[in-house]
């Protein structure tokens, strides 16, 4: 399989060459094409797999394809860590340098007024940690109820750091109808729990 043979735009060909990917991993291969059809995925993976770029490539393609909402987010993508959302940002620019989409990275430790302003002025993709997100939500700064691609990433990671009531609290304000991707090194039983609750017929892919 090659980049090309998964469905992904020129301008993400494009990306992904300029990254020196020669080719798709495993988890790449298979949940690029599904994210690209719109279907649920629940990706059993550990890091180093190359799985953010399983979930960054296709959903830069799904949002440049969609309609932008004023001012509403379109997307969403938590992470348990500032250093991991932080990664996944830094994915999402790389990768979208030819894509012209705005991207707001909302994690502690740095001062919410920035993050705000940046809400303001519309964003297409929420990177965010549950703890900040839930503040900001709380406040009244962020509307979820556009935000119909979501991806919850490192699932395990947040289960043991405490975030699943959070999670759970964050995924009923999103709308109903809305594309899920859940990222999960391995699947104790509240995560599979989770999976159940909040995705629909999702492909399963474990690599
Ligand atoms: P991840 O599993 O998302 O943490 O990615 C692990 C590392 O693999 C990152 O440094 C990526 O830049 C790199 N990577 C992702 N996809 C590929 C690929 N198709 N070929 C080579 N390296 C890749």
């Amino acid at each position: 399989t090659t980049f090309a043979d998964l469905g992904l735009s020129p301008e993400l060909l494009q990306a992904v060459e300029e990254a020196g990917y020669t080719e798709p991993t495993p988890i790449q291969a298979e949940a690029i094409p599904a994210v690209l059809m719109m279907r649920d995925v629940l990706g059993i993976a550990q890091t180093g797999t190359g799985k953010t770029a399983s979930f960054v490539l296709p959903m830069i393609d799904v949002l440049s394809n969609g309609r932008r909402r004023a001012l509403m987010p379109r997307s969403l993508i938590l992470a348990p860590t500032r250093e991991l959302a932080a990664q996944v940002a830094e994915n999402f620019e790389k990768y979208g340098k030819n894509n012209d989409l705005k991207m707001a990275l909302l994690i502690g430790g740095v001062q919410m007024g920035e993050q705000v302003k940046a809400l303001n002025d519309g964003v297409d993709v929420l990177i965010a940690t549950p703890g900040r997100l839930m503040d900001l939500f709380e406040r009244g700064k962020i509307m979820l109820n556009a935000c119909e691609l979501v991806v919850i990433d490192e699932a395990d990671r947040m289960l043991d750091m405490g975030f699943i009531p959070d999670i759970e609290f964050i995924c009923d304000k999103l709308p109903e109808k809305r594309q899920t991707l859940l990222f999960s090194a391995t699947m104790p039983p509240p995560i599979a729990k989770l999976a159940k609750k909040f995705l629909d017929n999702p492909k399963r892919i474990e690599v």
